[in-house]
This record gives structure tokens, sequence and C-alpha cells, in this order.
């Protein structure tokens, strides 16, 4: 009797392996061929940071290193410095300060988020982002002008006075917009 239920197991145990394989050649293939294919991630995945900007092209990061002390993995550098207006000033952000070295470390870095959640300006966030893989380590530190959003239209490059559209009310809702270019001479455009 046990000799029979061996043999049948012996009999029916590849079948029904063989049968999972047979069944699985009929699915549809979910490989990725990353990288030749980049599929777009889920809208809130949390890749790469950016320093945004204020309409006018300032940043928004004000160098109070909030950031810094958020992240468990301790990696971000920031040193502060101050805005100087005046003729041999530069303006960097509004307000005192600004992120005058700013480095993040994407051989710590566990993207988690915390960083951005301090960050009292919404100068940090998190891009879709995700290839940050290199074959060397220097590479992999971040500096600020990596992680600077571009210039968008109407964008000045900073040092520059804060632009600030009706009054700073305006300013700080984004509802700054930068003056139309002067048409010719003498004309409105
Ligand atoms: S995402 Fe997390 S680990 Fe990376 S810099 Fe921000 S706080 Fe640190
Ligand atoms: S990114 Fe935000 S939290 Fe970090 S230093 Fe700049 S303003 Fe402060």
């Amino acid at each position: 009797m046990a000799e029979s239920r061996g043999m049948k197991e012996q009999f029916w145990d590849p079948v029904a392996g063989f049968g999972v394989t047979f069944r699985t050649m009929f699915r549809k293939v979910v490989t990725e061929q990353y990288p030749f294919e980049k599929l777009p991630t889920a809208p809130r995945f949390h890749g790469r940071h950016q320093l945004n900007r204020w309409p006018d092209g300032l940043e928004k990061c004000i160098g109070c290193e909030l950031c810094a002390w958020a992240c468990p993995a301790d990696a971000i550098y920031v040193e502060g410095d101050e805005n100087r207006d005046g003729p041999d000033g530069e303006r960097f952000s509004p307000g005192e300060r600004y992120g005058r070295v700013y480095q993040i470390n994407y051989l710590r870095c566990i993207l988690c988020g915390l960083c951005i959640e301090a960050c009292p300006t919404r100068a940090l966030t998190m891009t879709n982002e995700y290839e940050l893989a290199d074959n060397n380590r220097a590479d992999l530190i971040y500096e600020k002008s990596d992680l600077l959003a571009p210039l968008l239209p109407g964008m000045e490059q900073p040092p520059h006075p804060m632009r600030l559209g009706d009054d700073d009310g305006a300013y700080y809702r984004n509802a700054y917009s930068a003056p139309a270019p002067a048409g010719p001479e003498g004309t409105t455009p």
C-alpha cells in the first residue's frame, strides 16, 4: 500500500510541478526592460532631492539646517551665510540667510523623506528621479548646483534683490509674475 502511494507521488509531483510552469508560460510577462525602457514611478515616489526657487529665481533655502538635523542618516551638510543688500551686497534668498553650501550624500541617504518634512520653507522636495548609481563615491555627494531647480521663464539667476510684485504678500503667495518684456520704444506690449 505504502509502495503504491510512493509510486503515485513519484508520478504526480513532477506533473503538478510542470503544470505550474506550463500555466505561467501563458501569463503576461511583467519583466521591465530597464534601462532600455524607463517606466514612470508612482507620483509620490521619493527620488533625488530638489532645492526649489521663488518665482523670481531666488532660492527658497534659508540655510537653517533643520533638514540636516532631521536626517537619520547624517546625509545632509549645510552651511548658511548672510544675504547682504546694497551696492556691494548679494542676495540669494528672501530673508536674512541663504544656504551657501548644501550637500546631500547619496551613499548615506535612504530616501526616507524626513528632511523634506522638516523644511520650513518647502525649499527641499523630492523628485521622481531614481537613477542615482555611479561608479565612484565622490560623484554621489551632490552639491547645491546639482540640486537646485532649473531657472524657468521669468526667473533670474541670483544674486539679485527680491522682485516683490505688488507687495511681500504677493511674493510669498507665489503671485509674483515677471514684468512683460518692454516692447518697441514708446509702445506697451
Ligand atoms: S531622505 Fe532621509 S536619509 Fe535622505 S537626506 Fe532626507 S532625511 Fe536624510
Ligand atoms: S532645505 Fe529647508 S530645512 Fe534645509 S537648510 Fe534649506 S530651508 Fe532649512
